[in-house]
């Protein structure tokens, strides 16, 4: 089954690597190896030290201490059926439910004995390890193990340790040795001498696993036991639990993650803080004694209850960022117990933000994984190893100063906190095709009018402003608007959200326009129209100048008819000035007139399609939703108290009006918590008198519908948000509220909220509601447009109202929205009309990104950027620093990272000739190396999963019947079985028809150069 690996016979991964080298220039995927170096980091026992695979990808990106997976009794086929999958969940902060290895423990042994070979053999060929002398290996292995003395002192635990402490003896070391001895020649650099020289001692180091249900009074006997009988130089794995529960809740609520739960129970059971210090007090005298190392590995990990949906199950085990504050701690409090003279191995949310101040404590070796479960992956290491050889630690004592000082910046450190990755889910409807996936979330599924947003990056980045514009113009008829004001989902979506900071796409697109626009402006004319047939626009908002300009610019006569005296609607009227400016307003109204749209301002609102269509052949409805929303009171209010409650827009447009000069009183509430109450906070404290602006909001700042932003932005002008407070009554200034607290979780892992019965009244001089505006769809009824049960216009996916050519565009189509998503309906609808006049459009209506590798494209640069991570640039000047954009990873011509994230090296790429029919570079799933963890399809922006849905490369016929992916097996020389995207199974012999030109070229790339993904 494909849960199932299947460890690799060292001869062919010998003939793996050495061919991928040589016809690709990588190892396992690894493209850039870390030579001479002696960095103490690298992998945590977990994913990446499983396979021997695994290990050296890890090695030749630069870690040198591997921790090797745990072994325990439990093993292979009775371990894996424990292990719930997808059992990786390493989105944001990590989770995973799987705890050791899956092979057999003698299975687990020969793939590191086997690692140990690779490690030294392609040290030497490779010319990576720093070593003065004959030696060829620079690398230290620490066996992991648990969870009970019996267990590790059980004959199978036993023969492990003794096989790794001397695995001269073992039939694996002679297997290797036999074939590397007889193949010798075939190598460059790696001599025999070399092969006599690596050590039998594969591992003469310990670190004790605790928690998953390892007994804490038997801590000390198996340490004791591991240092005293087993001669080993020994770590004890501790825990968060030495924190104590309420330091480690207050910690993670401190930080933003008070959504984590858990209770006491492990607090309870584990080794408790007091215990701890004089038992590894006893231990490090023993050690010492002996003549061995001893100290404590911090931290395991830290269970929690299953609450949103993250894996199956009832109980995960976190890391990742949410770890590094409860760690940390964890070696602050234990360092300051022993006067920093315990030794310190440290893995728990270690990344390259914190590796540098980590490593000053004198803390060492350190040791990651959810850092290389991301995008990136085990290339990550490259980076973080360079960081690491740059520091020298104050051996061997820890700096307890430094520590503290590290513990208690951590509130002020943002990239720690939850609120700092501002993304919701970057997996989109689509799923995965099984060729040409390649694509860039940000313009596939973050932008709703789909710019070529790595296109016009790549011009910025050159310099090149105008031609950015150009681009940026093709889609979007609000360049400086949406510059400025955008929701910019795009950001949102981008995948450097998963390495540090996303692409400041949006400052990107108003940096092209400030510095563009009006040269472009003074190029346009109007085109020539190419047909009679014109279009009707009611309204000139966003969308319905979006509808027109796409229509004239592509031939159409188009009236605008707007009821007000200026363009743009919302954003004209409403949208305060401190949020857009006149200019930005004027310079995207200027494309329009430039094109020749025609605008007629000041006109009656009573519209009649009978009228309208006695002049035009198209009409689209663009007159957004102004309508006042529900008072939001569940009460009846006084007569006295209407006058002291404005509604959002109308508070808005007064007060953007008067420039900001409404008499509103002192102390004013907004009740709300999406953006327009944060632009009704902001404004109300900006008119005269105003001392004081209270958002009241019903649930906790974290549910808030705004974006994180914008709330920054309010409380950075002094604006107040009090959580959990649903307003009742509002009269004779008294709001009364019933304080609400946060209840369970729902099924779709939100929390929900619930009353206390408990009442607070709060005085305010007034009330501005902003609980969303509606439309007013009375005009539509008039005019016999169907309505849905929302009361919204029923339309189709060209935005094509009930009545034949009649559109509806914007937010009046289904309320209140954003200025992108307006553009979007009036270009679907633009798009429509063209269709039906049989005219051509300039512009792109579907993402056009998919799998496109442009010819001239520098894989070798984009490749680089992958495991590099690179902090958004500011100019410091407060104007745009135009190297940001070269941050941008190009994700439609290179994707990959279903291959970079897979710890088991399970998703390869490879690169298919020109005449294939298929573009560049194609996915291809190995079946033998997938455990079925998850982790590709978490991060592949498609909604599928790559482990499931791409073409798959099987090595036995069991596992070919246990599965359902679509996929290859070889049975013969040029002969394949193969079940075809339908399921449909064939046999297929080269030169037979019965499969497509696209398998046959994947095939045959496969054969002639990667045929050890096939041996
Ligand atoms: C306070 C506030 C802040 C916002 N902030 C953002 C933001 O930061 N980013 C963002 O992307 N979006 C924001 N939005 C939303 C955004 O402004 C709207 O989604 C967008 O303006 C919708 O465009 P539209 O063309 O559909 O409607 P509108 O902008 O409402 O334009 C409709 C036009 O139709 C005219 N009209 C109405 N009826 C008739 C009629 N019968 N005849 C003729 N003309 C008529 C109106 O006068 C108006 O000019 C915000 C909205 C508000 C209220
Ligand atoms: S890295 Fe570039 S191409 Fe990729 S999602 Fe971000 S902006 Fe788009
Ligand atoms: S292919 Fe995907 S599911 Fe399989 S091991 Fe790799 S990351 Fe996990
Ligand atoms: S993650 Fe993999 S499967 Fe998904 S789009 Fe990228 S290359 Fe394709």
């Amino acid at each position: 089954m494909s849960e199932i690996m299947r460890p690799i016979p060292f001869p062919e991964l010998i003939n793996w690597i050495r061919t991928e080298y040589k016809n690709h220039g990588s190892v396992f995927g690894v493209r850039k190896f870390a030579a001479k170096i002696s960095a103490p980091i690298g992998p945590a026992a977990g994913p990446h030290s499983q396979l021997a695979p695994n290990i050296l990808a890890a090695y030749l990106a630069g870690a040198r201490f591997i921790e090797l997976k745990t072994v325990q009794t439990m093993d292979g086929e009775e371990l894996r059926k424990a292990i719930a999958r997808p059992c990786i969940n390493a989105i944001d902060e990590g989770y995973n439910v799987e705890w050791s290895t899956e092979l057999t423990v003698a299975e687990a042994r020969e793939e590191y004995v086997k690692a140990w070979f690779l490690c030294h053999i392609f040290s030497k060929e490779f010319d990576l390890a720093d070593l003065a002398g004959n030696g060829c290996g620079d690398v230290i292995f620490n066996m992991s193990a648990g969870y009970s003395l019996d267990g590790i002192k059980s004959e199978k635990i036993n023969a492990y340790i003794e096989g790794m402490k001397n695995a001269g003896n073992t039939e694996i070391w002679k297997s290797c040795y036999d074939y590397l001895a007889a193949n010798i020649v075939s190598f460059e650099r790696f001599s025999r001498l070399d092969l006599d020289t690596i050590s039998p001692v594969v591992s003469n180091g310990i670190t004790l696993s605790t928690l998953h249900g390892c007994p804490r009074e038997e801590i000390e006997k198996i340490a004791s036991y591991l240092i005293g009988e087993k001669r080993l130089h020994t770590y004890i794995k501790c825990n968060p639990t030495l924190l104590g529960y309420a330091t480690a809740r207050k910690l993670l609520d401190e930080m933003g993650y008070s959504y984590i739960s858990f209770d006491d129970h492990h607090f309870k059971d584990d080794l408790h803080f007091n215990d701890a210090v004089p038992m590894l007090k006893r231990l490090q005298t023993q050690a010492r004694r002996q003549g061995l190392d001893f100290g404590v590995k911090i931290t395991n990990t830290f269970p929690v209850e299953i609450k949103r949906n993250e894996l199956p199950g009832k109980e995960m085990y976190m890391s990742g960022r949410a770890l590094f504050p409860l760690s940390i701690n964890v070696a602050k409090k234990l360092s300051e117990a022993f006067n920093g003279e315990l030794p310190i191995s440290y893995s728990g949310g270690v990344d390259y933000f914190n590796l540098k101040d980590i490593l000053e404590t004198g803390i060492k070796p350190v040791t990651a994984a959810t850092t290389l479960l991301k995008p990136g992956g085990y290339q990550r290491l490259t980076q973080l190893a360079g960081l690491a050889e740059k520091i020298i630690s104050p051996c061997p004592i820890i700096n307890v100063k430094k520590l503290n000082a590290l513990c208690d910046s951590l509130p002020k450190q943002a990239r720690y906190r939850k609120e700092y990755r501002q993304a919701t889910t970057r997996k989109p409807q689509p799923p995965i095709p099984i060729f040409n996936c390649y694509k860039a979330p940000c313009m596939d599924d973050g932008c709703p009018i789909h710019q070529n947003i790595p296109e016009y990056l790549a011009a910025i980045a050159a310099g090149n402003n105008d031609d950015a514009f150009r681009i940026i113009a093709k889609d979007n008829t609000a360049p400086s608007i949406t510059g400025t004001i955008c929701d910019h989902q795009c950001q949102r979506k981008c995948t450097r959200v998963d390495y540090e900071d996303p692409l400041s796409i949006r400052s990107a697109k108003l940096c092209a326009a400030e510095n563009a626009q009006e040269a472009f402006i003074a190029s346009l004319t109007a085109p020539g129209l190419k047909t009679g047939k014109s279009a009707a626009i009611i309204g000139a908002g966003p969308a319905g100048i979006a509808a027109a300009v796409f229509l004239r610019r592509n031939g159409v006569p188009v009236t605008v008819y707007e009821k007000r005296e200026k363009p743009f609607g919302l954003v004209q009227y409403v949208i305060p000035s401190f949020r857009i400016s006149d200019e930005a307003i004027t310079r995207d109204f200027q494309i329009a007139q430039k094109l020749g749209v025609e605008f007629l301002f000041n006109q009656p609102e009573d519209y009649s399609f009978a009228e309208l269509q006695k002049k035009h052949s198209f009409v689209v409805l663009a007159t957004g939703a102004w309508k006042e929303a529900g008072i939001p009171f569940s009460a009846p209010t006084s007569y006295s108290s209407l006058h002291t409650y404005f509604d959002s827009l109308a508070f808005l447009e007064d007060s953007k009006k008067t420039n900001c000069a409404l008499e509103l009183g002192k102390k004013i509430a907004v009740i709300g918590g999406g953006d327009v109450a944060m632009d009704c906070a902001r404004a109300a404290k900006q008119n005269k008198g105003v001392e004081s602006v209270s958002i009241v909001y019903r649930r906790t700042r974290e549910f808030m519908p705004s974006q994180y932003e914008e709330q920054e932005l309010a409380l950075a002008d002094g604006v107040e948000i009090k959580e959990l407070l649903a307003p009742e009554t509002w009269k004779d200034g008294v709001l009364t509220c019933e304080v609400m607290r946060l209840g369970d979780y729902d099924s779709s892992g939100r929390r929900g909220i619930e009353g206390t019965g408990e009442k607070i009244e709060l005085r305010f001089d007034a009330v501005i509601g902003a609980t969303g505006a509606r439309v007013d769809t009375e005009a539509f009824a008039r005019n016999g447009i169907k309505l849905n049960a929302k009361n919204f216009p029923e339309v189709n996916a060209s935005r094509e109202s009930s009545v034949q050519d009649v559109y509806i565009a914007g937010d009046c189509k289904a309320g209140a929205a954003t200025v992108v998503k307006a553009i979007a309906d009036g270009k679907a609808a633009a798009a429509d009309i063209l269709r039906k006049l049989g005219l051509d459009a300039d512009f792109s209506v579907e993402p056009a990104n998919t799998g496109s590798s442009p010819a001239g494209t520098d894989f070798a640069a984009l490749y680089l950027k992958k495991g590099i991570i690179s902090e958004a640039k500011y100019n410091k000047a407060g104007g745009f620093d135009n190297t940001e954009c070269e941050r941008c990873l190009s994700c439609n011509v290179l994707c990959e990272i279903c291959t970079d994230v897979c710890p088991n090296r399970a998703n390869v790429a490879i690169e298919l000739p020109p005449d294939s029919g298929l573009r560049g570079f194609q996915i291809l799933h190995i079946d033998r190396m997938c455990n079925e963890c998850g982790n590709c399809a978490a991060f592949c922006p498609h909604a599928g999963k790559p482990y499931k849905d791409k073409l798959t490369i099987f090595s036995n016929e069991e596992d070919f019947v246990d599965s359902e992916n679509p996929g290859i097996l070889k049975t013969g020389a040029d002969k394949y079985k193969i079940r075809l995207e339908d399921k449909s199974i064939v046999n297929y012999r080269k030169g037979d028809k019965n499969i497509g030109d696209t398998w046959v070229s994947v095939i045959e790339t496969v054969e002639a150069r990667y045929r050890y993904l096939v041996q």
